[in-house]
């Protein structure tokens, strides 16, 4: 890294900072001294307010809008000229890790105070967000915020409540927003791209070397709940040959899972996993009668994840047929591929050679806000070195003030240059 600074020219700028800021906002939780902090909480206000000043000392106009996200504008000089959005979530899940969402806030914070601090106006207006909700951890409503800029706010939601029976409307009211004003926070037809920086939460780019790396697509998932069907027998008395144990089948059935996803990775990075299991009626000397158990599937490329789908329904009833047992799958959860834009792509790929960093592509196995904007405006992610063998979702999760500081150029790299289309 320090190689590329010489070469830059141009002293550490950003990195410590951020750092820095991450920890600050790692105060703000519920149960300390783990980090969680949950959708218009106290520490949500708190990290909001931290949030805003932060945009302000950079030279932006902050505020909150009706549903809780923070929301900081960088206006270019016409006022006519389009909007760019960039931001990610300030909630995390439980026990969470200090840079998931919140860095992708900071660093494209960084960039404006960067752009302010040179008298530099941007051909459009910047708009920094930190949506109120992405993790989903209080309402089990996933990205809030991003869904409701992008039109897709669903009004049933207010109705739901948290652990503790208050509904979405009151908390909404009670954090000093509008729960009704849902409509006011639609973006449709405003913005002309919408950009996220985001740590990887996985080890691609920790395993290659690299610092940063282009997103291509955010998966799509398909979830299913399997059940086999066998019979339950005295564990002392049924010989091994006549048995229909459902656990046995099972874990065959599951290591073909594996197998299948192992030898199709290269397809849109499919990935599979079981990670629920559970064999009734569970006694130490009984065969196991009845086993459910989870499947989910994801890949960049909805073809190879339906195919798989397909694939491994066949395998199981195979496998199902071959052990004498009974095999249903139910699928109740497919959300398709949310590609990354082409030209915006590229237009990473030209800021992170420009720090002379090999380029990668990679697509992205999590969730992220910018999945709700494809269907407005052209969409890309940039993604930062996840250090710890990629772990996330984990107080474990961490990233260098090397990385923050060169993911911070390359975004500022990404700004700079960018040109919205013509409209
Ligand atoms: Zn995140």
């Amino acid at each position: 890294m320090s190689r590329c600074r010489r070469e830059q020219g141009s002293a550490v700028k950003f990195g410590p900072a951020l750092m820095r800021q991450a920890d600050q906002l790692a105060a703000f939780t519920e149960d300390a001294p783990r980090i969680t902090r949950t959708y218009l909480s106290r520490e949500h206000r708190q990290a909001a307010d931290y949030l805003i000043a932060l945009m302000t000392e950079a030279g932006m106009q902050a505020g909150i809008d009706a549903l809780g996200n923070i929301v900081g504008r960088y206006a270019a000089l016409d006022p006519a000229a389009p909007v760019v959005m960039t931001g990610s979530h300030q909630d995390s899940v439980r026990d969470a890790g200090r840079y998931d969402g919140l860095y992708g806030i900071l660093s494209a914070i960084a960039c404006v105070k960067d752009l302010h601090a040179r008298g530099k106006r941007l051909p459009y207006t910047l708009e920094v967000v930190g949506f109120g909700d992405e993790e989903g951890v209080r309402f089990g409503v996933t990205l809030i915020g991003s869904k409701a800029m992008a039109g897709a706010f669903d009004p049933a939601w207010l109705d739901k409540s948290d652990a503790n029976g208050v509904t979405m409307r009151e908390a909404i009211r009670d954090f000093g927003g509008d729960p009704d004003a849902w409509p006011d926070v639609d973006r449709r037809g405003k913005l002309a791209a919408f950009v996220e920086s985001h740590i990887e939460q996985g080890p691609v780019l920790l395993n290659e070397g690299l610092a940063v790396g282009v997103v291509t697509a955010i998966a799509g998932a398909t979830r299913l709940k399997v059940t086999v069907t066998g019979l339950a027998g005295h564990a002392g008395t049924v010989p091994m040959g006549g048995r229909q144990d459902a656990l046995t089948a099972a874990s065959e059935m599951i290591l073909s899972i594996e197998k299948y996803a192992l030898d199709h990775s290269a397809e849109g990075g499919l990935v599979a996993t079981v990670g629920m299991i559970e064999a009734r009626p569970g006694a130490i000397n009984v065969i196991p009668q009845d086993v459910g158990f989870s499947i989910d599937l994801r890949s960049g490329d909805d073809a190879a994840r339906r195919r798989a789908v397909a694939a491994l329904e066949g395998q199981l009833h195979q496998i199902a047929a071959r052990r004498n047992v009974k095999v249903a799958l139910n699928r109740f959860y497919d959300a398709d591929a949310a590609p990354c834009d082409p030209t915006l792509q590229a237009r990473f790929a030209r800021a992170i050679a420009a720090q002379g960093i090999a380029v990668r592509h990679l697509p992205s196995g999590a969730g992220h806000d910018a999945m709700a904007f494809p269907a407005l405006c052209p969409t890309a992610m940039l993604f930062v070195r996840c250090g710890n063998n990629g772990i996330s979702h984990h107080p474990d999760e961490i990233m260098s003030a090397e990385d923050a500081e060169v993911s911070t150029r390359v975004l500022l790299d990404f700004f700079e240059n960018y040109v919205p289309p013509p409209r």
